[in-house]
């Protein structure tokens, strides 16, 4: 996991945690990178956290995306339905955590117990497991899970 210093369209600046920055990428694609404050989904990414050395090698341009024109309203409603189907899953599945790639081939495989699980898994562990047939439902991360 890192934490990226996020601000947005109105100045909030609060931090998200994210895979990687690929999962970053995908999510703020997404919209549903938010600030908790007035819930804009025209978020930036500032600096990273301390401790996440920079790369220093210069691989072309490396400008940051920039999201705009992510309606707010539809925004709420995507969040909205992210957390349901997150509380959904909470109740109705088993927490596997980064063990997840793993238990989700096994089930698939029948190795193991037949069961909804949850947990972490790499975007490249994900592909993997979507490409070997295995069911893979992407969740994204809501701003108030980061703690
Ligand atoms: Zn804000």
């Amino acid at each position: 996991m890192i934490s990226f210093s996020l601000m947005c369209e109105n100045g909030h600046e609060f931090d998200g945690w994210f895979q990687n920055t690929a999962a970053y990428d995908d999510q703020a694609s997404m919209g549903v990178v938010t600030c908790p404050a007035c819930g804009s989904a025209k978020v930036e990414k500032g600096l990273m956290a301390p401790g996440i050395p920079a790369k220093s090698n210069k691989k072309g341009d490396a400008r940051p995306p920039v999201y705009a024109g992510a309606p707010d309203h539809k925004t709420k409603e995507l969040v909205e339905q992210v957390r349901k189907l997150k509380e959904h899953i909470a109740e109705h599945s088993e927490y596997v955590g980064s063990r997840f790639p793993e238990e989700a081939r096994k089930i698939h495989y029948e190795e193991a117990e037949q069961r909804g699980i949850y947990g972490e898994a790499s975007l490249e562990e994900a592909k993997e497991l979507i490409e070997e047939g295995v069911d893979v439902l992407p969740v994204p991360t809501l701003p108030e899970e980061h703690n």
